[in-house]
């Protein structure tokens, strides 16, 4: 059987499993087997040389029943439509699990950033804005980070965006530097949600943090986050995996534990981690094959684990920090293998939920404290997590079929009171 390496049609099935599980009959699915509204782009950057160049973006909004649309905006090379409104749905299910008062949503552009100039990359962003102003607002659509769009970008489009509705509009888009409307504890956040879905796997699998080894594939704001926080909480980071555009996919080993602090220190002097001097060169190939390491977290891109590779996975344990990264195909082979994988949608939601506060902030003009987001995201993922974790026992379904049933009842409920379905 052909792997499904489409992210869209691996969410539709998703959504479909979950509506029959629920008993749901065919109306719920239909409302959500397509995206609400989906707009295609075209932007217009003018280069620096003087020439014009177009890049093509897109907006998704899945749904919109619990709440506005709300989603990153990723700058990727791989950007595609199919993409975009997978990783839309996969949004509806993530605010529904944390049960924060929001749809899904996602955007992106095509581009390859690291070919961009700084000014280019404004304009890119300004352009990206401006063609979907007229969908988006704080009420209807909130864009924030994703793949290679950062808090910079995020200044671009709400200043863009404040030109456009004629007044200062902080709650268009989260994210955001702190001394522009931007939450305290936001840039950390789903990596640091990450770090407490790791406590909390092992809290109830009866594991000790401190005698815990993780491998992270990405040292990107996710996987770099995920590792320093981990690291505090009394995890042992064994391993990181990285990509370079000279030199591909690497990883880099030490079997007594990698200095998370030194290497953002490398990282921000080399710009990557290759030759990090705390650990030993490894192949990708060789990562995914440890076998002393308790748990595995992909944080990178989706479609990291599939049949290629799922089999030689020996970890028992995967927390998924990255949108999409196992197929449905390599799942079954974890599963065969006894691998528990706890989902994306449950242990990458910290993203959003911080910036849920983000954007109740900016609503209300009233700034909180690092203590009271940090208290609060893991006040709301604790409640996610047991949620799923109950789902997942009283169903005897997997924990990703788990995390889904618990958005579509939150959703389906909804759309009965609403006289949707
Ligand atoms: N891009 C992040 C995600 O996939 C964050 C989305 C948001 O903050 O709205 O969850």
């Amino acid at each position: 059987m052909a792997e499904t390496l489409n992210p869209f049609k691996i969410a539709q099935d998703e959504i479909k499993w979950a509506c029959d599980k629920l008993n749901l009959g065919n109306s719920v699915y239909e409302v959500l087997k397509e995206p609400e509204r989906v707009i295609v782009v075209n932007i217009p950057v003018k280069m620096d040389d003087g020439t014009t160049k177009s890049f093509v973006g897109y907006r998704s909004q899945h749904s919109t029943i619990l709440g506005p649309a709300k989603g990153g905006v990723r700058f990727h090379p791989n950007v595609n439509l199919d993409e975009v409104k997978a990783l839309s749905v996969w949004m509806t299910f993530k605010c529904g699990v944390a049960g924060i008062p929001y749809g899904g949503g996602k955007g992106g552009v095509c581009v390859d950033t690291q070919e961009l100039s700084k000014g280019e990359l404004e304009r890119l962003a300004r352009g990206y804005i401006r063609a979907i102003a007229p969908i988006i607002s704080p009420e209807k659509d909130i864009p924030a980070p994703d793949v290679a769009t950062n808090p910079q970008v995020m200044a671009w489009f709400m200043d863009e965006y404040s030109k456009f509705a004629g007044y200062n509009t902080p709650g268009i888009v989260t994210g955001k530097p702190v001394s522009i409307g931007g939450s305290l504890g936001r840039n950390q956040a789903t990596g640091y949600g990450v770090s407490v879905m790791v406590q909390k796997v092992c809290e109830q699998l009866g594991m000790d943090i401190n005698k815990t080894k993780l491998a992270i594939q990405g040292f990107g704001n996710v996987g770099s986050f995920a590792a320093l926080t981990s690291a505090q909480k009394g995890a042992t980071v064994v391993a990181i995996a990285e990509w370079d555009k000279k030199i591909g996919t690497y990883a880099v080993y030490n079997e007594d534990g990698l200095d998370i602090e030194a290497m953002f220190k490398y990282k921000e002097e080399k710009g990557n981690i290759i030759d990090f001097p705390g650990g030993k060169m490894i192949s990708l190939d060789e990562f995914w094959k440890l076998d002393n390491v308790d748990i595995m977290i992909p944080a990178a891109m989706e479609n990291a684990i599939t049949t290629k590779n799922a089999a030689d996975i020996k970890t028992k344990i995967i927390v998924e920090a990255a949108n999409g990264p196992t197929t449905p195909e390599a799942e079954q082979i974890l599963i065969k293998n006894g691998v528990t994988v706890f989902p994306d949608i449950l242990c990458n939601s910290g993203g959003v939920t911080a910036s849920y506060f983000e954007w109740v902030q900016n609503l209300q003009n009233f700034y909180w404290t690092v203590e009271e987001v940090n208290s609060r995201l893991e006040g709301i993922m604790t409640k996610a997590f047991d949620e799923v974790y109950k789902m997942h026992e009283d169903y005897k379904v997997t924990l990703r079929e788990a995390a889904g049933m618990v958005s579509i009842k939150k959703i389906a409920d909804v759309m009965k009171l609403r006289g949707w379905v």
